[in-house]
């Protein structure tokens, strides 16, 4: 049996995990930088580094502890190398350095993506390559064939922004505080979606790209004529997203060969009304739905362990670069539109 200690430092959560190869998570902790952020609305990089470093070796050794191990005990050491805030992924790659250094054991690094792309394998072990990956989170927004460990196809990417973004940019202009996404959720709850005319961008195009700029500018606007109650802006822009996330995924569906599941990671997977609605479409197409358990949806260290266990034997030199970005899919076109971003 393989145990793997994971490291996650790519955005605002210091995490580490201990898992092993038959999905048991022996041992997680997860230090949140919500309180540090939320006076500026959103991650400041340097502040999010900054904590990384003061707060990730004490809580390796609190995991560790929680789990009565040793580092000794471990096959491995993985650790995200990338993509994401450069100064949080240096701070968790050259930790994972030091400690397979000094306890002489193999350092596996790790991509983030990979790390969302293989949790569900975690949480259902009948889940069989290949698969289709809806990918939404505060910083990405892909949707992905899954083939097997290191073979991704990308089958769409964001031309503009990430669908989490927009959720937490909506809850910015509505005054709703940070992180957005679970805020106006509830608040859409209480609202009429019918109420407020927004726009869905991209909807019906050939290929399964998204956008969400035009939508994000709609909200504003909408807010700004001080017409519309904030719940039925919050309930329409929902709407406006899932309508965009399950035409792009159909499309998808409808290009690609038919995979064994529809599976949905990163944060925004938490979304209920969006679940539900990818859950039908999953229904129309025959397949199953599977979305991870929320603690493995959201940044995560016992996804990058998980990751590890898949690519045990696949050691990674000492020297290896921490990587602001890096593509699952290094071949995919990019898509017609897209900055710098996609
Ligand atoms: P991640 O980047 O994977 O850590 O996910 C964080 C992103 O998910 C943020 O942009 C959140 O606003 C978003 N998010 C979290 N919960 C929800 C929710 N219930 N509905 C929509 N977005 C959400
Ligand atoms: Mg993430």
């Amino acid at each position: 049996m393989g145990l793997v200690l994971g490291i996650e430092s790519s955005c605002d959560e210091t995490a580490a995990a201990l898992v092993t190869s038959d999905r048991r998570i022996l041992a997680q902790r997860i230090a949140s930088q919500d309180d540090e952020h939320r006076p500026y609305g959103g991650v400041v990089p340097e502040i999010a580094a900054r904590a990384h470093s003061e707060r990730l070796t004490p809580l390796i050794a609190a995991t560790l502890a929680d789990a009565g191990l040793g580092l000794d005990a471990v096959d491995a050491i993985a650790a995200t190398a990338g993509p994401g805030l450069i100064g949080g992924v240096m701070v968790g790659l050259v930790t994972a350095k030091a400690l397979a250094l000094a306890a002489h054991k193999p350092l596996i690094a790790i991509n983030h993506l990979e790390g969302h792309a293989l949790s569900p394998r975690l949480a259902d072990p009948e889940l069989q390559f290949p698969y289709l990956l809806l990918l939404v989170s505060g910083g990405h927004c892909q949707i992905l064939m899954v083939e097997g460990v290191g073979r991704y196809r990308r089958l769409a990417t964001t031309i503009d922004d990430a669908l989490g973004e927009a959720f937490d940019k909506t809850a910015k202009i509505l005054g709703l505080g940070y992180p957005g996404g679970p805020a106006v959720e509830r608040l859409a709850r209480a609202g009429n979606a019918k109420a407020v005319a927004l726009p869905r961008p991209l909807l019906g195009t050939a290929e399964p790209h998204f956008s969400f700029a035009g939508l994000k500018s709609a909200v504003l606007r909408a807010k700004q004529t001080a017409l519309h109650a904030d719940a039925d802006i919050a309930a329409a822009f929902q709407q406006a997203a899932i309508d965009c996330v399950i035409d792009r995924s159909r499309r998808a569906l409808q290009s690609a060969d038919m995979p064994t599941a529809l599976v949905v990671a990163g944060g925004v997977a938490a979304n209920q009304a969006m679940r539900r609605a990818l859950e039908a479409l999953a229904g129309e197409f025959g397949l199953p739905f599977v979305a991870p358990p929320l603690a493995l949806c959201t940044d995560n260290a016992a996804m990058i362990a998980w990751a590890g266990i898949e690519r045990l034997g696949q050691n990674d030199p000492l020297d290896c670069a921490a990587r602001p970005r890096w593509p699952l899919d290094p071949d995919a076109a990019p898509a017609r539109g897209a900055g710098v971003k996609a």
